[in-house]
């Protein structure tokens, strides 16, 4: 069983002052509203309802952050998943947008905890100007990002692997070989594993 089912909400954050002090490594979650991204969370940590899908209100505005306990003393995080505020979403005021623009902007910038990025999105919409900021700002950073083509049950798998390979030529000559790619299905569970391995490894589990 992967150590990610253990995790467990641990802090909400409307501001970056508001976060814990930064200790163990972070893991960045980002995406476009509705791309998938809390079912992924849910899935990789075989928890129902952990991460809130963006569609829930007053939810979406926060930094959520998901403690994975030290199995040996619980009272210890190991590290932390951190569900970071759907982007795009066309209904928030152009003035809000751009309130969580920045402020996921400085916490990319300044939270030296963050180890490492995953950038979740539809497969059948890959690689929007927003997705490509955020592995702009990581690859920045030097930090490693991992991008799941999520939804992927809604495809054949001939079309699947046409998509995934035309993402990972673009992300190698965008970003070289710091961005990886997977396909992904929180409906099937397609990926599932593969995507839990990367995300343990950057935590050190
Ligand atoms: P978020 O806004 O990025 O957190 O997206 P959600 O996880 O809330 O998902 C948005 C919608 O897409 C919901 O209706 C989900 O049930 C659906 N969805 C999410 N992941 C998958 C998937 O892998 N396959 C399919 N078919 N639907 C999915």
């Amino acid at each position: 069983m992967s150590i990610l089912h253990r995790a467990h909400f641990t802090t909400s954050a409307a501001r970056l002052d508001q976060l814990p002090p930064p200790g163990a490594p972070e893991i960045g979650f980002v995406g476009r509203s509705n791309a998938g991204k809390s079912s992924a969370i849910n899935v990789l940590t075989q928890q129902r309802r952990l991460a809130f899908s963006s569609k829930t209100p007053g939810r979406t505005r926060l930094i959520n952050m998901f403690g994975i306990p030290d199995p040996l003393d619980p009272e210890r995080d190991l590290g932390f998943l951190v569900d970071l505020p759907g982007y795009g979403y066309a209904k928030v005021p152009k003035e809000l947008q751009a309130h969580w623009q920045a402020f996921i902007e400085s916490y990319f910038r300044t939270r030296q905890a963050l180890n490492g990025l995953v950038v979740v999105m539809d497969i059948r919409h890959p690689l929007r100007e927003y997705d490509r900021e955020m592995l702009a700002f990581a690859v920045a950073r030097e930090l490693p990002a991992h991008a799941l083509l999520t939804k992927a049950d809604k495809l054949g798998r001939g079309r699947q692997g046409e998509i995934l390979r035309a993402v990972r030529r673009e992300l190698e000559a965008d970003f070289g070989d710091r961005v990886t790619v997977q396909t992904f299905s929180s409906e099937s569970r397609q990926g599932v594993d593969e995507a839990r391995a990367v995300v343990a490894g950057w935590l050190g589990m």
